[in-house]
């Protein structure tokens, strides 16, 4: 190994670095497809001892002053400040993104969440209901322990994002990063227990799909958090709903990014080009299905031509590249396949294509109909669909004409279109004049079957607890006998 990334353990359990007891796990450099790192995957056994292990640590976390549950967040997120060049390098390696993505875009989005819930620990509180004589009161109470699945394009940011709000509420976590990027969960656990996180409180567990569907099962787990495709979302969501365990799915999309033809060109060129190749494409939100307004659609065209020109593609360590590989062959091959169902089913390409090895260059489609496969299924790849509408009406029923709801976008001028458009697409979450921007200060997440619950913001602390109701009475009771 050139590049070593080899951890002290594969597994984080009870405060402690745990060998895995299960199969071989090799962490492969996207960029090269060199070993960086040697790992086992969990041993059934030990999926259930870290569930246990988690059970015993939570209720004296749960028990501490929610202010000094916070202290430790935001410690945590001071520490991955100091530390955010070595940690965006090892994001690279685990992920194959560009490092001048990894430094700006991931682990500083998870200090965020850990800094924006440590704040807001204190307070959280329940609610106060006057009823006469007698009153109620709500207490906001932890759900216990909370399982999170990852999936592998912002794994140290979504194993951030579950655990924020999960600890702060007095949660323990049981985290199982992607098989493909299992490196910076393992990193986050280190960097909680040196901020204080008291032993077993956040615990990582390594393997493929079967952990994960083992942790959806445990008996010590009342909660599941995943981020993953829709067919594995359905799969996860059953198996949890027969323990009655809460759930979280943020899972995949196809979203609409409209651009009606008062839009300023420039600014929807950099979106769109934003919502279809940063990461190489490897994001649920990103927006895949352009529509372009007739009056608009050359001149963008012509501009996103050119300024395709400009992406660099090459070795994600170098501070210039801008242009990363895809996370492993088999995704790659994926992305292959839907450009050649493109080009069969007859849409053209503006720009890039299949690639070579693991770079797929940023790529573009137009005269794509609404029917096509690259028009319909999520790609996840650098693969922009191009397609052109006339008016406001028939664009929110296209846009709508999918079982995905994750997000959406719209460029215009005109605001009073922009918020009646927004009203009526179906996605969780929107943006105007801007896409993929997710400030942990607002709420994530999807309608349809791209997910429920929702991340981020004083929001995401309703997934990660429960309200118990408490009447009060004040006086006698009144019987009728
Ligand atoms: P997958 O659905 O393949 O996997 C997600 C996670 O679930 C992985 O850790 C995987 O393990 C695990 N897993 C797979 N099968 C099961 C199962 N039966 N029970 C429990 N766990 C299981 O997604 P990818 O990792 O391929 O990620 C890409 C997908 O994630 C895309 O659809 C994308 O849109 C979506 N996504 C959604 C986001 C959102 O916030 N809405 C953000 C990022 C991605 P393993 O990898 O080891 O097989």
């Amino acid at each position: 190994m050139t590049l070593n990334a080899q951890p002290a353990a594969s597994l984080f359990i009870g405060g402690r670095p745990v060998e895995g007891e299960g199969g071989a796990l090799p962490v492969l450099y996207p960029y090269t497809g060199e070993e960086i790192a040697s790992l086992r995957e969990a041993s059934a056994g030990q999926v259930a001892e870290a569930c246990r292990v988690a059970a015993r640590a939570q209720p004296a976390w749960a028990a501490l002053a929610p202010a000094e549950r916070g202290r430790v967040l935001s410690r945590a997120a001071a520490i991955i400040r100091e530390r955010n060049e070595e940690l965006s390098r090892l994001e690279t390696l685990d992920t194959g993104k560009p490092i001048q993505e990894t430094l700006v875009a991931d682990w500083e989005s998870g200090a965020q969440a850990l800094e924006f819930f440590g704040g807001l620990a204190a307070s959280i509180t329940g609610q106060m209901i006057p009823l006469g004589r007698d009153w109620a009161y709500t207490r906001r109470e932890p759900l216990g322990v909370c399982a999170g699945i990852g999936a592998w394009n912002y794994p140290s940011q979504i194993a951030c994002w579950k655990a924020a709000p999960a600890l702060v509420m007095g949660n323990a976590m049981v985290f199982k990063p992607s098989e493909e990027t299992p490196l910076g969960a393992l990193k986050l656990a280190e960097i909680l227990l040196e901020a204080g996180l008291p032993a077993g409180i956040f615990n990582v567990v390594q393997g493929r799909a079967e952990v994960g569907a083992a942790l959806a099962t445990d008996p010590n787990v009342d909660k599941v958090s995943l981020t993953g495709s829709v067919p594995t979302g359905r799969k996860v969501y059953a198996a949890a709903a027969e323990g009655m365990r809460h759930v979280t799915m943020e899972l995949g999309g196809k979203s609409p990014l409209i651009v009606f033809d008062d839009a300023n060109p420039e600014h929807a060129v950099s979106a769109a080009m934003l919502a279809n190749f940063y990461s190489s494409g490897q994001i649920c939100s990103n927006g895949t299905r352009v529509f372009l307004q007739e009056g608009i659609r050359d001149a963008f065209l012509d501009r996103l031509a050119e300024r395709v020109r400009n992406v660099r593609m090459g070795d994600p360590l170098d501070p210039a590249t801008t242009h990363g590989p895809i996370i492993n062959p088999a995704q790659a091959g994926k992305i292959r396949a839907a450009i050649a169902s493109g080009l069969e089913q007859g849409a053209r390409l503006l720009c890039g294509g299949p690639g070579e090895g693991a770079f797929i260059p940023p790529t573009v489609f137009t005269d794509a109909s609404d029917e096509m496969t690259i028009t319909r299924d999520e790609i996840f790849g650098p693969v922009m669909t191009t397609l052109g509408f006339h008016d406001e009406e028939e664009v929110i029923t296209r846009a709508n004409a999918t079982g995905f709801g994750l997000a959406a976008g719209v460029f215009t001028q005109d605001l009073t279109r922009a918020h009646r458009v927004i009203a009526q697409l179906q996605a969780g979450t929107c943006w105007i004049n801007s896409y993929n921007l997710t400030p942990v200060e607002m709420p994530f997440g999807a309608v349809k079957q791209s997910g429920l619950g929702r991340e981020n913001s004083a929001a995401a602390i309703e997934h990660y607890s429960q309200l118990k109701s408490v009447y009060v009475g004040m006086g006698g009771v009144d019987a009728p006998y």
